[in-house]
């Protein structure tokens, strides 16, 4: 018997199957899905098992026998080993590593097997060997130990014992995976000692004083990272204390999983109100006949799309089988997850970055041994190893974040459409705004829409007004905020109702603009504002390569306020607190939510009322649903309009839209102040009549001018290397060999120099291909990657193909 084996060494020449002989006691043990330790040349690897056969195609009498056994039960079922195959060509990307990305983070760590007998297990059916080692079902070993003790006849033994499910392994993640430790701290007397401690300690001890005092009005256990931020104190100033020991330090467990414990009150289906209906019906007649089909479900923000995937999730179980349920990570919040545990209870594994890998492993598990029927995680949860898929949802599905940014650079979208066919069952897309190559097909009918236009309830949508900053500025405001907003914020203060404060922090500095007329320096071939390279001081477009020198007077209105855009949250909190003294802001973005669960703290602090601002970045322009915020205000709309990427647009379109939807969301009725120095720019003008079909034929025109997706395809190349004339010369012949190899029809531009052209002291070049059929551009660009291959092995050079571009830098 011969197993068929890819190795995990990523390269070009390793990127085929090797044969392996399977040694007797592995014989109908090893099957395809299977991860093993083989020798490759003069060490041993691991590698996947594609295919088990009786023989092989080369000289038997040469081939090495494999070595071990990483899994007993294959992780990876035979049609994800199909989708692998399939995956690996569509991506271009090596199979090894698409066979990983379908596997939980732990699994490439190691672990340890436990092997215990199996819960169901008849104690009469057990073998001679195992009846000898095991005598009761508490009885466990570790895996390895035991077969080193046995020889080759009770190894088989064992293995046949797991095969019939009399054993049962059980992987445990080292402890160094699972547990995250903390270190703690906190008082070790009571309030009165502490009190005569502060009292006791000298007056030059400041620091020692202020702590002591912390403690005195927080009687707590607090990690040290919090309280150096909350008092501020220094770590050594924490440690005089603990050696006098008026503090006690601690390492403690953190709590990882932030569901555990929690009670979840079942709920039952909603009535579904007319559109739901209209919506739903469709997507259960799919079920009951076990088809295949992609909707698109458009509903407008509050439209009730979560309770439409509740009951088609429902139905879907009803049939006996299983659902996958995607989200944005940043939208998987508590929130989110609740509705699901419950509608589903236990039924349902949710794959979140807030658990630790070996958790995460847990929930994996949980799915692959078939203990739930439905997943909801981000991206990867798409590679759920369900067997018997019955739907698969994909929420605000025009997110960027479904698109994987490195090897293997895979859409969840694709993915799950691909694993629909294979299941004859539904995929849902659902979103308010869907992003422009989804709603086109849809239109096409190659995906069936449907529509939801009016909130549940009757709620209002909130009305939209956008502020002209130019003529805030003319009229002498050179502040951050218009004197709307700033009228708008004082009185929902005074009405104690809440404001969100929206800062687009994508796109700042990188293009110039006039802060008199609102001119953007754009290209003159492109219709996409250039981008402002430091380095050298000029303008460059990212598309065609054009260059020119940045204007020190604006050629549209010859005023001398061209500017570079850039301002954070940070300045934002400032300036708020001068135009409005004492008002309460929380602030979320990067660097108050760096730690984990600071980000849900934050957010229930706000709806407990603490603050009346909440100001933040992209972070806050989803999901948030609180009943009192009646204003939502957006600083600088177009900060991500002249970024150098042609869905600037569309971008600027869905967050818009998005942080709109925050408004207003129940009785109270919603308003939200858009301030642009570009009000006219459509993008923004079918925000304030939330009205998408208008913005996706304005957009689609300018799509087909320039031939930008989805009218054509995009093929991203990066070249880079240390040397930056092998960098230009390698990107230029791979450009003249593109250009050779492809239909007259196709466009093939650059090679230009990357936005940033130098990272870590590697020189970065980029081409683009753009085509509308090209049947061949697989086989060419596998091409390209092998021409450099053995250069790729021995010097610096790196070639980077992206087959569906969404960072165009
Ligand atoms: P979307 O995801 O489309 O923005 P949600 O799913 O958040 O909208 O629904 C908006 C609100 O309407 C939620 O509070 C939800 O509980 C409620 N809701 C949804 N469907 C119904 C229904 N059929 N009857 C009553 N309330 C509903
Ligand atoms: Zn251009």
């Amino acid at each position: 018997m011969i197993a068929r084996v890819i190795v995990d060494v990523a390269t070009n020449n390793t990127d085929r199957l090797f044969d392996y002989i399977v040694p007797d006691t592995l014989m109908h043990i090893v099957l395809p899905g299977m991860r093993v330790v083989v020798p490759f040349g003069p060490r041993k690897v691991q590698g996947f098992v594609i295919e088990v056969n009786k023989n092989s195609s080369v000289d038997e009498s040469k081939l090495k026998p494999i070595a071990d056994l990483i899994d007993i039960e294959p992780p990876l079922t035979s049609e994800l080993l199909q989708l692998a195959q399939w995956l690996k060509e569509k991506t271009l990307s090596f199979h090894i590593n698409v066979l990983q990305v379908m596997l939980p983070a732990a699994m490439k760590a190691k672990y340890n097997k436990l092997v215990m007998l199996h819960q169901d297990a008849d104690m009469n059916d057990l073998t001679p060997y195992i009846k000898k080692v095991f005598s009761s079902k508490e009885q466990t070993y570790n895996w390895n130990d035991l077969i080193k003790k046995s020889g080759p006849r009770e190894h088989k033994e064992l293995l046949n014992g797991v095969k019939s499910r009399l054993l049962y392994i059980k992987p445990v993640v080292s402890s160094k995976e699972t547990k995250k430790l903390r270190t703690v701290v906190k008082p070790n007397m009571t309030i009165t000692e502490l009190h005569s401690i502060c009292e006791s300690l000298p007056n030059n001890a400041k620091k020692q004083k202020e702590l002591v005092q912390y403690f005195i009005n927080h009687f707590e256990t607090v990690t040290v990272v919090d309280l150096i931020e909350k008092v501020p104190t220094s770590r050594s100033t924490i440690s005089t204390l603990v050696e006098k020991e008026i503090l006690i330090k601690e390492e403690v467990e953190m709590r990882r999983d932030p569901f555990k414990g929690r009670e979840y009150k079942r709920t039952s289906a909603l009535p579904l109100t007319e559109q739901q209906t209209v919506a739903l019906s469709p997507i259960i007649n799919t079920l009951e006949n076990n088809k295949h089909e992609t909707f698109l479900l458009r509903g407008v923000t509050g439209s009730g799309k979560t309770e439409v995937y509740l009951q088609a999730i429902d139905k879907a179980l009803k049939l006996g089988k299983e659902a996958i349920m995607l989200v944005p990570e940043i939208s998987l919040t508590p929130q989110m997850v609740t509705h699901f545990k419950q509608r589903f209870g236990s039924e349902v594994a949710v794959l979140h970055s807030a658990l630790s890998k070996g958790e995460k492993y847990d929930e994996w598990r949980r799915i692959r041994d078939k203990k739930v029927k439905v997943a909801v995680g981000a991206r990867s949860a798409i590679f759920a190893p369900f067997e018997n898929l019955g739907i698969i949802i994909i929420d605000e599905e025009h997110e960027t974040s479904y698109k994987q940014e490195e090897a293997p650079r895979y859409h969840a979208r694709d993915v799950a459409i691909k694993r629909g066919e294979h299941y004859s069952c539904p995929v849902i897309l659902g979103s308010a705004t869907p992003s422009l190559e989804s709603y086109a097909r849809a239109k096409k009918s190659v995906y069936h829409l449907l529509t939801m236009t009016t909130r549940v309830n009757n709620v209002q949508m909130p009305s939209v007004n956008i502020i002209d900053m130019r003529e805030e500025l003319r009229s002498g405001n050179r502040s951050m905020f218009s004197e709307p907003l700033i009228e708008a914020m004082i009185n929902r203060i005074e009405k104690q109702e809440q404001i969100v404060l929206f800062l687009n922090r994508r796109g700042y500095s990188t293009f110039i603009l006039c802060r008199d007329c609102g001119y953007v320096a754009e290209c003159p071939h492109c219709d996409i504002s250039l981008t402002y390279h430091r380095t050298n001081q000029t303008l460059q477009c990212h598309y065609c390569g054009h260059v020119e020198t940045p204007p020190n007077v604006c050629p549209s209105c010859e005023g001398d306020s061209i500017r570079f855009f850039g301002s954070g949250t940070q300045k934002v909190e400032e300036e708020l607190n001068k135009v409005l003294s004492g008002v309460r802001v929380i602030r979320m973005d990067v660097d108050t939510t760096r730690r984990k669960g600071s980000h849900e703290e934050l957010l229930n602090k706000f709806g407990r009322g603490e603050a009346d601002v909440l100001l933040g970045t992209q972070m806050i322009a989803k999901g948030l649903d609180f009943p009192n915020i009646t204003l939502v205000g957006v600083l600088a709309a177009d900060s991500m309009l002249h970024i150098p990427d042609f869905r600037s647009a569309e971008r600027t379109f869905q967050l818009l839209t998005q942080v709109s939807g925050r408004a207003g969301r129940h009785q109270k009725k919603g308003e939200v102040l858009i301030q642009s120095y570009t009000p006219d720019h459509y993008s923004i003008q079918d925000v304030k009549q939330h009205d998408f079909v208008s913005f996706f034929e304005k957009e689609m025109k300018i799509r087909k001018q320039a031939g930008h997706p989805p009218y054509y395809y995009l093929i991203l190349i990066h070249v880079s290397d240390t040397d930056l004339g092998n960098t230009v010369s390698v990107a230029e012949k791979i450009s003249k060999f593109i250009k050779s190899s492809v239909s007259p029809d196709t466009y093939v531009y650059g090679p230009v120099t990357s936005a940033i052209p130098r990272i870590k002291d590697r020189y970065r070049y980029q081409c683009m291909i753009k085509y509308k059929v090209e049947p061949n551009i697989t086989v060419v660009l596998q091409e390209v990657l092998k021409t450099y291959q053995s250069e790729m092995n021995k010097s610096d050079l790196s070639i980077m193909i992206d087959t569906n571009p969404y960072m165009m830098m």
